[in-house]
Protein backbone atom coordinates (compact mmCIF):
# COMPACT_ATOMS: atom_id res chain seq x y z
CA UNK A 1 0.00 0.00 0.00
CA UNK A 2 0.98 3.40 -0.85
CA UNK A 3 0.38 7.06 0.03
CA UNK A 4 0.68 8.68 -3.20
CA UNK A 5 -2.38 11.40 -3.61
CA UNK A 6 -3.81 12.51 -6.36
CA UNK A 7 -5.28 15.75 -5.98
CA UNK A 8 -8.62 16.62 -7.76
CA UNK A 9 -9.48 19.98 -7.21
CA UNK A 10 -13.10 20.01 -8.23
CA UNK A 11 -14.04 16.60 -6.73
CA UNK A 12 -12.64 14.66 -4.37
CA UNK A 13 -13.01 10.85 -5.23
CA UNK A 14 -12.86 7.95 -2.78
CA UNK A 15 -11.50 4.76 -3.51
CA UNK A 16 -14.77 3.38 -2.34
CA UNK A 17 -17.30 5.86 -4.59
CA UNK A 18 -20.97 6.14 -4.94
CA UNK A 19 -22.24 5.62 -8.97
CA UNK A 20 -25.48 6.60 -9.86
CA UNK A 21 -27.28 3.66 -11.62
CA UNK A 22 -30.54 3.38 -12.62
CA UNK A 23 -31.75 4.93 -9.61
CA UNK A 24 -30.68 3.23 -7.10
CA UNK A 25 -26.96 3.90 -5.69
CA UNK A 26 -24.64 1.33 -5.87
CA UNK A 27 -20.76 1.46 -4.64
CA UNK A 28 -18.11 0.09 -6.27
CA UNK A 29 -14.89 -0.53 -4.92
CA UNK A 30 -12.80 0.50 -7.47
CA UNK A 31 -9.57 -1.20 -5.85
CA UNK A 32 -10.81 -4.10 -6.95
CA UNK A 33 -12.03 -2.84 -10.26
CA UNK A 34 -8.11 -1.34 -10.84
CA UNK A 35 -6.76 -4.44 -10.31
CA UNK A 36 -8.69 -6.52 -12.34
CA UNK A 37 -7.88 -4.34 -15.01
CA UNK A 38 -4.49 -3.82 -14.43
CA UNK A 39 -3.29 -7.22 -12.87
CA UNK A 40 0.35 -6.64 -14.17
CA UNK A 41 1.01 -3.25 -12.87
CA UNK A 42 2.53 -3.10 -9.41
CA UNK A 43 4.79 -0.24 -10.07
CA UNK A 44 3.66 2.62 -8.02
CA UNK A 45 3.98 6.16 -8.85
CA UNK A 46 6.23 6.96 -6.29
CA UNK A 47 8.74 4.58 -7.63
CA UNK A 48 8.11 6.14 -11.19
CA UNK A 49 8.79 9.39 -9.90
CA UNK A 50 12.07 8.08 -8.12
CA UNK A 51 13.40 7.26 -11.31
CA UNK A 52 12.54 10.94 -12.65
CA UNK A 53 13.99 12.98 -10.14
CA UNK A 54 14.16 16.77 -10.93
CA UNK A 55 16.55 18.17 -12.95
CA UNK A 56 19.50 20.32 -11.64
CA UNK A 57 19.79 22.94 -13.43
CA UNK A 58 20.87 26.87 -13.04
CA UNK A 59 17.91 29.12 -12.30
CA UNK A 60 16.14 30.14 -15.01
CA UNK A 61 17.24 27.34 -17.39
CA UNK A 62 14.54 25.94 -19.31
CA UNK A 63 13.48 22.53 -20.38
CA UNK A 64 12.33 22.34 -24.07
CA UNK A 65 11.60 19.20 -26.38
CA UNK A 66 10.05 18.63 -29.84
CA UNK A 67 7.67 15.35 -29.87
CA UNK A 68 7.16 14.49 -33.87
CA UNK A 69 5.26 11.32 -34.34
CA UNK A 70 7.36 9.22 -36.87
CA UNK A 71 4.44 9.58 -39.76
CA UNK A 72 7.71 9.83 -42.39
CA UNK A 73 6.63 13.52 -43.34
CA UNK A 74 8.49 16.46 -41.75
CA UNK A 75 6.88 19.86 -42.59
CA UNK A 76 7.53 23.29 -41.72
CA UNK A 77 5.63 23.42 -38.75
CA UNK A 78 8.00 21.02 -37.06
CA UNK A 79 10.91 22.68 -37.73
CA UNK A 80 9.21 26.38 -36.42
CA UNK A 81 8.36 25.01 -33.27
CA UNK A 82 11.87 23.25 -32.92
CA UNK A 83 14.09 26.53 -33.66
CA UNK A 84 11.71 28.13 -30.75
CA UNK A 85 12.37 25.21 -28.71
CA UNK A 86 16.04 24.79 -29.32
CA UNK A 87 16.38 28.60 -28.90
CA UNK A 88 14.80 28.91 -25.42
CA UNK A 89 16.56 26.14 -24.04
CA UNK A 90 20.05 26.49 -25.28
CA UNK A 91 19.76 30.24 -24.86
CA UNK A 92 18.76 29.86 -20.98
CA UNK A 93 21.50 27.09 -20.41
CA UNK A 94 18.78 24.20 -20.57
CA UNK A 95 18.12 21.51 -22.26
CA UNK A 96 16.44 20.29 -25.47
CA UNK A 97 15.26 16.64 -26.06
CA UNK A 98 13.83 14.62 -28.66
CA UNK A 99 10.66 13.07 -27.81
CA UNK A 100 9.51 9.78 -30.57
CA UNK A 101 5.55 10.23 -30.07
CA UNK A 102 4.66 6.67 -31.56
CA UNK A 103 1.69 5.94 -30.40
CA UNK A 104 -0.11 5.84 -33.46
CA UNK A 105 0.61 2.50 -35.28
CA UNK A 106 -1.61 3.30 -38.11
CA UNK A 107 0.73 6.79 -39.06
CA UNK A 108 3.89 5.62 -38.13
CA UNK A 109 6.23 4.33 -40.92
CA UNK A 110 9.14 2.17 -41.18
CA UNK A 111 12.08 4.78 -40.95
CA UNK A 112 9.86 7.68 -39.29
CA UNK A 113 12.05 8.29 -36.32
CA UNK A 114 15.37 8.38 -38.57
CA UNK A 115 13.69 11.11 -40.93
CA UNK A 116 13.10 12.97 -38.40
CA UNK A 117 16.11 12.76 -37.02
CA UNK A 118 18.13 13.63 -39.91
CA UNK A 119 16.01 16.51 -41.03
CA UNK A 120 16.62 17.78 -37.50
CA UNK A 121 20.65 16.85 -37.84
CA UNK A 122 20.23 18.80 -41.03
CA UNK A 123 19.37 21.70 -40.08
CA UNK A 124 21.89 22.23 -37.00
CA UNK A 125 19.06 21.86 -33.86
CA UNK A 126 21.31 19.34 -31.57
CA UNK A 127 19.76 17.87 -28.90
CA UNK A 128 21.12 17.02 -25.80
CA UNK A 129 19.00 14.13 -24.60
CA UNK A 130 16.51 11.67 -26.72
CA UNK A 131 16.18 9.32 -29.56
CA UNK A 132 19.01 9.07 -31.76
CA UNK A 133 19.75 6.79 -34.51
CA UNK A 134 21.86 4.38 -31.88
CA UNK A 135 19.03 4.65 -29.13
CA UNK A 136 18.37 6.71 -26.51
CA UNK A 137 20.43 9.13 -24.82
CA UNK A 138 19.89 10.86 -21.21
CA UNK A 139 18.59 10.15 -17.94
CA UNK A 140 14.86 10.97 -19.06
CA UNK A 141 13.88 7.92 -20.93
CA UNK A 142 12.84 6.17 -22.37
CA UNK A 143 12.02 9.14 -25.15
CA UNK A 144 9.97 6.76 -27.47
CA UNK A 145 6.40 6.71 -26.09
CA UNK A 146 5.25 3.37 -26.75
CA UNK A 147 8.40 2.06 -24.46
CA UNK A 148 6.97 3.72 -21.47
CA UNK A 149 3.87 1.97 -21.64
CA UNK A 150 4.09 0.66 -18.32
CA UNK A 151 4.60 4.12 -17.16
CA UNK A 152 1.27 5.53 -18.38
CA UNK A 153 -0.09 2.55 -17.10
CA UNK A 154 0.39 2.91 -13.97
CA UNK A 155 -0.76 6.18 -13.32
CA UNK A 156 -3.80 4.95 -15.16
CA UNK A 157 -4.28 2.41 -12.66
CA UNK A 158 -4.56 4.81 -9.62
CA UNK A 159 -6.90 6.96 -12.10
CA UNK A 160 -8.96 3.92 -11.60
CA UNK A 161 -7.89 3.45 -7.69
CA UNK A 162 -9.40 6.99 -7.13
CA UNK A 163 -12.68 6.39 -9.44
CA UNK A 164 -11.35 9.21 -11.79
CA UNK A 165 -11.34 6.08 -14.53
CA UNK A 166 -13.46 3.83 -16.15
CA UNK A 167 -13.30 1.29 -18.99
CA UNK A 168 -15.28 1.62 -22.12
CA UNK A 169 -16.81 -0.87 -24.35
CA UNK A 170 -18.61 1.38 -26.63
CA UNK A 171 -18.12 0.05 -29.90
CA UNK A 172 -17.78 2.42 -33.18
CA UNK A 173 -21.28 1.81 -34.40
CA UNK A 174 -22.84 2.65 -31.03
CA UNK A 175 -20.40 6.12 -31.23
CA UNK A 176 -21.36 6.57 -34.44
CA UNK A 177 -24.92 6.76 -33.54
CA UNK A 178 -24.58 8.46 -30.27
CA UNK A 179 -22.95 11.23 -32.86
CA UNK A 180 -25.72 11.34 -34.91
CA UNK A 181 -27.99 11.61 -32.33
CA UNK A 182 -26.16 14.63 -30.90
CA UNK A 183 -26.18 16.06 -34.23
CA UNK A 184 -29.79 16.04 -34.44
CA UNK A 185 -30.24 17.26 -31.71
CA UNK A 186 -27.41 19.99 -32.31
CA UNK A 187 -25.69 19.72 -29.11
CA UNK A 188 -21.52 18.88 -28.72
CA UNK A 189 -20.71 15.88 -29.85
CA UNK A 190 -18.12 13.61 -27.49
CA UNK A 191 -18.31 11.38 -24.48
CA UNK A 192 -19.57 13.31 -21.46
CA UNK A 193 -22.60 13.49 -18.91
CA UNK A 194 -25.23 11.39 -19.70
CA UNK A 195 -23.77 10.49 -22.76
CA UNK A 196 -21.20 8.51 -21.46
CA UNK A 197 -23.09 5.08 -21.15
CA UNK A 198 -19.73 3.26 -19.53
CA UNK A 199 -19.35 5.56 -16.68
CA UNK A 200 -21.98 3.40 -14.36
CA UNK A 201 -21.23 0.03 -15.55
CA UNK A 202 -20.99 -2.36 -12.23
CA UNK A 203 -17.90 -4.40 -11.00
CA UNK A 204 -20.12 -7.25 -12.43
CA UNK A 205 -20.71 -5.80 -15.82
CA UNK A 206 -17.18 -5.01 -16.62
CA UNK A 207 -15.93 -8.51 -15.49
CA UNK A 208 -18.78 -9.87 -17.60
CA UNK A 209 -17.36 -8.01 -20.55
CA UNK A 210 -13.93 -8.71 -19.77
CA UNK A 211 -14.50 -11.90 -19.61
CA UNK A 212 -16.59 -12.41 -22.97
CA UNK A 213 -12.75 -10.41 -24.24
CA UNK A 214 -14.51 -7.67 -25.09
CA UNK A 215 -12.01 -4.76 -26.29
CA UNK A 216 -12.13 -1.57 -23.91
CA UNK A 217 -10.67 2.01 -23.49
CA UNK A 218 -10.24 3.50 -20.92
CA UNK A 219 -11.42 6.83 -20.07
CA UNK A 220 -10.74 9.98 -17.83
CA UNK A 221 -14.05 10.56 -15.53
CA UNK A 222 -14.68 14.44 -16.29
CA UNK A 223 -15.58 16.71 -13.34
CA UNK A 224 -15.20 19.63 -15.77
CA UNK A 225 -18.38 21.37 -16.35
CA UNK A 226 -17.86 23.54 -19.39
CA UNK A 227 -19.91 26.46 -18.17
CA UNK A 228 -17.33 27.24 -15.90
CA UNK A 229 -14.76 29.28 -18.03
CA UNK A 230 -10.77 29.83 -16.42
CA UNK A 231 -8.23 32.21 -17.77
CA UNK A 232 -4.79 30.44 -18.74
CA UNK A 233 -2.43 32.45 -19.82
CA UNK A 234 -0.23 31.24 -22.64
CA UNK A 235 2.93 32.52 -23.30
CA UNK A 236 2.12 33.37 -27.21
CA UNK A 237 -1.30 34.15 -27.48
CA UNK A 238 -1.53 35.85 -23.45
CA UNK A 239 -4.19 35.53 -21.78
CA UNK A 240 -7.16 33.44 -22.95
CA UNK A 241 -10.76 32.10 -21.81
CA UNK A 242 -11.07 28.49 -21.62
CA UNK A 243 -14.44 26.27 -20.49
CA UNK A 244 -13.65 23.23 -18.10
CA UNK A 245 -13.48 19.98 -20.00
CA UNK A 246 -16.32 17.54 -19.59
CA UNK A 247 -15.26 14.59 -22.13
CA UNK A 248 -14.47 11.50 -20.82
CA UNK A 249 -11.44 11.65 -23.44
CA UNK A 250 -9.74 8.81 -23.85
CA UNK A 251 -6.79 8.08 -22.02
CA UNK A 252 -5.73 4.24 -23.19
CA UNK A 253 -6.76 2.70 -26.25
CA UNK A 254 -7.89 -0.40 -26.43
CA UNK A 255 -4.02 -1.66 -26.64
CA UNK A 256 -2.92 0.10 -23.26
CA UNK A 257 -0.89 2.93 -25.28
CA UNK A 258 -1.91 5.69 -24.76
CA UNK A 259 -3.38 9.07 -26.42
CA UNK A 260 -1.52 12.05 -27.27
CA UNK A 261 -3.48 13.53 -24.13
CA UNK A 262 -2.32 11.42 -21.82
CA UNK A 263 0.97 11.03 -22.53
CA UNK A 264 2.04 14.46 -23.12
CA UNK A 265 0.82 15.05 -19.68
CA UNK A 266 2.89 12.23 -18.29
CA UNK A 267 6.28 12.64 -20.34
CA UNK A 268 5.88 16.64 -19.84
CA UNK A 269 5.85 15.89 -16.25
CA UNK A 270 8.55 13.59 -16.02
CA UNK A 271 10.99 14.60 -18.53
CA UNK A 272 10.70 17.97 -16.45
CA UNK A 273 9.88 19.99 -19.86
CA UNK A 274 9.31 23.79 -18.31
CA UNK A 275 7.86 25.21 -21.60
CA UNK A 276 6.02 23.03 -24.14
CA UNK A 277 6.75 24.18 -27.70
CA UNK A 278 3.63 23.06 -30.20
CA UNK A 279 1.05 24.27 -32.92
CA UNK A 280 -1.77 26.38 -31.82
CA UNK A 281 -4.02 23.46 -32.98
CA UNK A 282 -3.28 22.23 -29.82
CA UNK A 283 -5.24 24.94 -28.06
CA UNK A 284 -8.77 23.50 -28.25
CA UNK A 285 -7.72 20.48 -25.92
CA UNK A 286 -5.36 22.05 -23.88
CA UNK A 287 -8.66 22.46 -20.95
CA UNK A 288 -8.17 18.79 -20.79
CA UNK A 289 -4.38 19.09 -20.79
CA UNK A 290 -4.55 21.30 -17.71
CA UNK A 291 -7.09 19.12 -16.08
CA UNK A 292 -4.97 16.17 -16.28
CA UNK A 293 -2.05 18.02 -14.98
CA UNK A 294 -4.08 19.36 -11.92
CA UNK A 295 -5.77 15.74 -11.32
CA UNK A 296 -2.60 14.17 -11.05
CA UNK A 297 -1.42 16.72 -9.02
CA UNK A 298 1.55 18.17 -10.72
CA UNK A 299 1.84 21.71 -12.04
CA UNK A 300 1.63 22.10 -15.83
CA UNK A 301 4.69 23.31 -17.89
CA UNK A 302 4.13 26.78 -19.51
CA UNK A 303 2.97 26.82 -23.41
CA UNK A 304 4.33 28.98 -26.32
CA UNK A 305 1.62 27.85 -28.70
CA UNK A 306 2.70 28.63 -32.28
CA UNK A 307 0.93 30.61 -34.85
CA UNK A 308 -0.13 28.81 -38.04
CA UNK A 309 1.68 29.05 -41.29
CA UNK A 310 -0.49 30.55 -43.51
CA UNK A 311 0.43 31.86 -47.37
CA UNK A 312 -1.26 34.22 -49.98
CA UNK A 313 -3.49 32.41 -52.30
CA UNK A 314 -5.99 34.37 -54.54
CA UNK A 315 -5.75 37.55 -52.43
CA UNK A 316 -6.86 35.71 -49.36
CA UNK A 317 -4.79 34.55 -46.44
CA UNK A 318 -5.00 30.50 -46.04
CA UNK A 319 -3.14 27.62 -43.74
CA UNK A 320 -0.52 26.25 -45.66
CA UNK A 321 -2.08 22.53 -46.46
CA UNK A 322 -0.56 19.21 -47.44
CA UNK A 323 -2.04 18.59 -50.53
CA UNK A 324 -1.60 21.82 -52.14
CA UNK A 325 1.22 23.11 -51.10
CA UNK A 326 4.86 21.37 -51.77
CA UNK A 327 6.50 24.48 -49.70
CA UNK A 328 5.22 22.56 -46.56
CA UNK A 329 7.41 20.13 -46.60
CA UNK A 330 11.14 20.44 -45.56
CA UNK A 331 12.16 17.68 -48.16
CA UNK A 332 10.64 20.26 -50.52
CA UNK A 333 13.40 22.58 -49.52
CA UNK A 334 15.75 19.93 -49.82
CA UNK A 335 15.56 18.68 -53.20
CA UNK A 336 15.54 22.39 -54.03
CA UNK A 337 18.92 23.46 -52.31
CA UNK A 338 17.86 25.87 -50.11
CA UNK A 339 20.76 26.56 -48.03
CA UNK A 340 20.24 25.92 -44.54
CA UNK A 341 20.98 29.04 -42.87
CA UNK A 342 18.78 30.79 -45.24
CA UNK A 343 16.13 28.76 -44.08
CA UNK A 344 16.49 29.55 -40.89
CA UNK A 345 17.50 33.20 -41.34
CA UNK A 346 14.07 33.41 -42.79
CA UNK A 347 11.78 31.17 -40.12
CA UNK A 348 13.61 33.53 -37.50
CA UNK A 349 12.04 36.68 -39.41
CA UNK A 350 8.60 34.87 -38.47
CA UNK A 351 9.09 33.98 -35.73
CA UNK A 352 10.45 37.74 -34.03
CA UNK A 353 9.53 40.55 -35.25
CA UNK A 354 12.78 42.92 -34.79
CA UNK A 355 14.97 39.60 -36.09
CA UNK A 356 15.23 41.55 -39.15
CA UNK A 357 16.52 44.70 -37.39
CA UNK A 358 18.72 42.92 -35.72
CA UNK A 359 19.84 41.63 -38.62
CA UNK A 360 20.57 44.64 -40.55
CA UNK A 361 22.81 45.94 -37.71
CA UNK A 362 24.67 43.21 -37.52
CA UNK A 363 24.94 41.89 -40.95
CA UNK A 364 27.77 39.13 -40.58
CA UNK A 365 26.93 38.12 -37.13
CA UNK A 366 26.06 34.21 -36.34
CA UNK A 367 22.30 33.60 -35.94
CA UNK A 368 22.59 32.65 -32.49
CA UNK A 369 23.76 36.06 -31.19
CA UNK A 370 20.48 37.12 -31.61
CA UNK A 371 18.26 37.24 -28.20
CA UNK A 372 14.74 35.05 -29.13
CA UNK A 373 11.91 35.84 -27.41
CA UNK A 374 8.70 34.41 -27.27
CA UNK A 375 7.75 38.11 -26.45
CA UNK A 376 8.44 39.07 -29.75
CA UNK A 377 6.11 35.98 -31.33
CA UNK A 378 2.98 36.90 -33.38
CA UNK A 379 0.32 35.53 -31.89
CA UNK A 380 -1.85 35.23 -35.53
CA UNK A 381 -1.24 33.85 -38.00
CA UNK A 382 2.55 33.61 -39.79
CA UNK A 383 2.55 34.83 -43.46
CA UNK A 384 4.88 32.26 -45.27
CA UNK A 385 6.47 33.67 -48.66
CA UNK A 386 8.58 31.78 -50.78
CA UNK A 387 9.77 34.79 -52.70
CA UNK A 388 10.73 36.15 -49.56
CA UNK A 389 12.43 33.50 -48.66
CA UNK A 390 14.51 33.03 -51.81
CA UNK A 391 15.18 36.90 -51.09
CA UNK A 392 16.97 36.12 -47.68
CA UNK A 393 18.45 33.45 -49.83
CA UNK A 394 20.17 35.65 -52.18
CA UNK A 395 21.34 37.46 -49.22
CA UNK A 396 22.98 34.33 -47.13
CA UNK A 397 24.69 33.32 -49.82
CA UNK A 398 26.23 36.39 -50.91
CA UNK A 399 28.21 36.70 -47.73
CA UNK A 400 28.79 33.11 -47.90
CA UNK A 401 32.58 32.16 -49.08
CA UNK A 402 33.60 30.57 -52.42
CA UNK A 403 34.89 27.57 -51.03
CA UNK A 404 31.90 27.36 -49.03
CA UNK A 405 29.67 27.58 -52.00
CA UNK A 406 31.66 25.16 -54.00
CA UNK A 407 31.36 22.95 -50.21
CA UNK A 408 27.57 23.87 -50.16
CA UNK A 409 26.56 22.95 -54.17
CA UNK A 410 28.77 19.80 -54.44
CA UNK A 411 26.89 18.56 -51.29
CA UNK A 412 23.66 19.32 -53.32
CA UNK A 413 24.47 18.31 -56.18
CA UNK A 414 25.95 14.98 -54.70
CA UNK A 415 22.15 13.31 -53.75
CA UNK A 416 20.13 15.92 -56.44
CA UNK A 417 21.60 16.42 -59.85
CA UNK A 418 25.16 13.75 -60.51
CA UNK A 419 25.58 16.02 -63.60
CA UNK A 420 26.44 18.86 -61.82
CA UNK A 421 28.56 17.58 -59.08
CA UNK A 422 30.48 15.46 -61.65
CA UNK A 423 31.19 18.92 -63.57
CA UNK A 424 32.18 20.29 -60.63
CA UNK A 425 33.97 17.82 -58.62
CA UNK A 426 35.63 17.10 -61.46
CA UNK A 427 37.81 20.50 -62.04
CA UNK A 428 37.42 21.74 -58.09
CA UNK A 429 39.60 24.85 -58.74
CA UNK A 430 37.54 25.78 -61.94
CA UNK A 431 34.21 25.38 -59.97
CA UNK A 432 35.75 27.95 -56.61
CA UNK A 433 36.78 30.29 -59.34
CA UNK A 434 33.25 30.13 -60.93
CA UNK A 435 31.92 30.83 -57.21
CA UNK A 436 34.50 33.38 -56.35
CA UNK A 437 33.26 35.93 -59.13
CA UNK A 438 31.68 38.59 -57.51
CA UNK A 439 32.14 37.40 -54.07
CA UNK A 440 33.70 38.88 -51.27
CA UNK A 441 33.86 42.81 -51.85
CA UNK A 442 31.14 45.35 -50.05
CA UNK A 443 28.92 44.63 -52.63
CA UNK A 444 28.99 41.22 -53.49
CA UNK A 445 26.81 39.35 -56.52
CA UNK A 446 23.42 38.60 -55.55
CA UNK A 447 22.18 35.83 -58.04
CA UNK A 448 21.85 32.80 -56.77
CA UNK A 449 19.02 32.15 -54.39
CA UNK A 450 19.23 28.06 -54.36
CA UNK A 451 21.18 25.50 -55.48
CA UNK A 452 19.18 23.95 -58.09
CA UNK A 453 19.48 27.42 -59.82
CA UNK A 454 23.31 27.20 -60.36
CA UNK A 455 23.56 24.78 -63.24
CA UNK A 456 22.04 27.28 -65.34
CA UNK A 457 23.55 29.81 -63.90
CA UNK A 458 26.97 28.59 -64.48
CA UNK A 459 25.94 26.59 -67.69
CA UNK A 460 28.23 27.92 -70.01
CA UNK A 461 31.75 27.56 -68.36
CA UNK A 462 31.22 23.64 -69.25
CA UNK A 463 31.23 22.96 -73.09
CA UNK A 464 28.84 19.80 -71.70
CA UNK A 465 25.88 22.63 -70.96
CA UNK A 466 26.23 25.34 -72.89
CA UNK A 467 24.36 26.73 -75.07
CA UNK A 468 25.13 29.25 -78.26
CA UNK A 469 22.89 32.73 -78.98
CA UNK A 470 20.18 31.94 -80.66
CA UNK A 471 19.84 35.91 -81.78
CA UNK A 472 21.92 39.33 -81.41
CA UNK A 473 21.09 42.67 -80.27
CA UNK A 474 18.54 44.03 -82.95
CA UNK A 475 20.38 47.48 -82.58
CA UNK A 476 24.28 46.14 -83.92
CA UNK A 477 23.75 45.89 -87.61
CA UNK A 478 24.88 41.79 -88.48
CA UNK A 479 28.27 43.60 -90.62
CA UNK A 480 29.13 45.37 -86.99
CA UNK A 481 28.73 42.70 -85.02
CA UNK A 482 30.77 40.20 -87.02
CA UNK A 483 33.55 43.20 -87.57
CA UNK A 484 33.29 43.57 -83.70
CA UNK A 485 33.90 39.54 -82.94
CA UNK A 486 36.61 38.91 -85.69
CA UNK A 487 38.55 42.32 -84.57
CA UNK A 488 38.66 41.03 -81.01
CA UNK A 489 40.02 38.01 -81.71
CA UNK A 490 42.98 39.69 -82.59
CA UNK A 491 44.02 41.86 -79.43
CA UNK A 492 42.33 39.78 -76.90
CA UNK A 493 45.08 37.90 -74.05
CA UNK A 494 43.76 36.00 -71.86
CA UNK A 495 46.36 37.72 -69.22
CA UNK A 496 44.14 41.08 -69.48
CA UNK A 497 42.97 42.63 -66.33
CA UNK A 498 39.54 44.00 -65.54
CA UNK A 499 40.49 47.39 -66.92
CA UNK A 500 42.79 45.99 -69.86
CA UNK A 501 39.97 44.75 -70.75
CA UNK A 502 37.77 46.91 -70.83
CA UNK A 503 40.25 49.71 -72.55
CA UNK A 504 40.85 47.41 -75.75
CA UNK A 505 36.85 46.70 -76.10
CA UNK A 506 36.01 50.39 -75.74
CA UNK A 507 38.85 51.22 -78.16
CA UNK A 508 37.68 48.29 -80.58
CA UNK A 509 34.23 50.09 -79.91
CA UNK A 510 35.94 53.47 -81.08
CA UNK A 511 37.11 52.19 -83.98
CA UNK A 512 33.59 50.85 -85.47
CA UNK A 513 31.83 53.93 -84.67
CA UNK A 514 30.45 53.00 -80.86
CA UNK A 515 30.57 56.29 -78.35
CA UNK A 516 32.92 55.11 -75.98
CA UNK A 517 30.50 56.11 -73.09
CA UNK A 518 26.72 55.38 -72.90
CA UNK A 519 26.28 59.59 -72.35
CA UNK A 520 28.00 60.34 -75.13
CA UNK A 521 26.31 58.45 -77.20
CA UNK A 522 22.92 59.66 -75.34
CA UNK A 523 23.98 63.04 -75.84
CA UNK A 524 24.18 62.80 -80.23
CA UNK A 525 22.96 59.66 -81.42
CA UNK A 526 23.27 60.14 -84.86
CA UNK A 527 27.03 60.45 -84.71
CA UNK A 528 27.28 56.62 -83.28
CA UNK A 529 26.05 53.08 -84.37
CA UNK A 530 26.05 52.91 -80.46
CA UNK A 531 27.80 52.75 -77.45
CA UNK A 532 30.75 50.53 -75.58
CA UNK A 533 27.84 48.14 -74.09
CA UNK A 534 26.72 47.22 -77.35
CA UNK A 535 30.57 46.25 -78.22
CA UNK A 536 30.94 44.42 -74.79
CA UNK A 537 27.10 42.80 -75.45
CA UNK A 538 27.99 41.27 -78.56
CA UNK A 539 31.05 39.79 -77.02
CA UNK A 540 29.46 38.71 -74.08
CA UNK A 541 26.42 36.84 -76.33
CA UNK A 542 29.33 35.43 -78.10
CA UNK A 543 30.97 34.09 -75.26
CA UNK A 544 28.27 33.04 -73.08
CA UNK A 545 25.25 32.58 -75.13
CA UNK A 546 23.52 35.12 -73.08
CA UNK A 547 22.76 38.83 -72.45
CA UNK A 548 23.68 38.43 -68.28
CA UNK A 549 26.50 37.13 -66.81
CA UNK A 550 28.54 37.83 -64.16
CA UNK A 551 31.87 39.89 -64.96
CA UNK A 552 33.06 39.16 -68.40
CA UNK A 553 36.66 39.72 -68.17
CA UNK A 554 36.68 36.87 -65.10
CA UNK A 555 34.19 34.56 -66.99
CA UNK A 556 36.58 34.67 -70.06
CA UNK A 557 39.69 34.24 -68.10
CA UNK A 558 38.10 30.83 -66.40
CA UNK A 559 37.36 29.53 -69.71
CA UNK A 560 40.58 30.31 -71.04
CA UNK A 561 42.16 31.36 -74.15
CA UNK A 562 41.18 28.32 -76.23
CA UNK A 563 37.48 27.93 -75.45
CA UNK A 564 37.37 31.69 -75.99
CA UNK A 565 39.00 31.84 -79.61
CA UNK A 566 36.83 28.08 -80.27
CA UNK A 567 33.23 30.32 -79.01
CA UNK A 568 34.43 33.75 -81.09
CA UNK A 569 34.87 31.68 -84.42
CA UNK A 570 32.01 29.66 -83.89
CA UNK A 571 29.56 33.23 -83.53
CA UNK A 572 30.92 34.43 -86.71
CA UNK A 573 30.10 31.78 -88.31
CA UNK A 574 26.88 31.61 -87.70
CA UNK A 575 26.70 35.20 -87.96
CA UNK A 576 28.37 34.91 -91.82
CA UNK A 577 25.86 32.15 -92.74
N1 LIG B 1 3.12 14.48 -31.54
C1 LIG B 1 2.57 15.79 -31.57
C2 LIG B 1 2.61 16.30 -33.00
O1 LIG B 1 3.35 15.77 -33.79
C3 LIG B 1 3.38 16.69 -30.67
C4 LIG B 1 2.75 17.92 -30.21
C5 LIG B 1 3.58 18.45 -29.04
O2 LIG B 1 4.66 18.98 -29.29
O3 LIG B 1 3.15 18.29 -27.91
O4 LIG B 1 1.89 17.20 -33.34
Amino acid sequence: SYTYKIKPRSVIFLSIGQIQHEGEIKYMDYQRLANLLFPDITTTPADIEAMYPPRSLPEGAKVTRIAPSPTGFMHLGNLFSAIVSERLAHQSGGVFFLRIEDTDLKRAVEGGVETIIRVFNHYGLNFDEGATIEGDKGAYGPYRQRQRAKIYQTFAKVLVEQGLAYPCFCTEEELNEMRQQQQEMKINFGYYGQWAKCRDLTFEQIEENIQAGKPYVLRFRSPGDPNKRFVHRDLVKGDIELPENDQDIVLLKSDGIPTYHFAHVIDDHFMGTTHVVRGEEWLATLNIHLQLFRTLGWKPPKYVHTAQLMKMDGGSKRKLSKRKDPELALDFYNAEGYPVPSVLEYLMTLLNSNFEDWRIANPTAPIDDFQFTTKKMGNSGSLFDIDKLKDVSKNTISVMSADEVYNEVTGWAKDYDQQLYTLLTGDEQKAKAIFAIGRGGAKPRKDIAIWSEVKDYLAFFYDELYVPAAAYPENVAKEDAIAILTQYKGIYSPADDGDTWFNKVRELGETLGFAAKPKDYKKNPDQFKGHVGDVSQVIRLAITGRTNSPDLCSVMQILGEATCQQRLDEAIATLSK
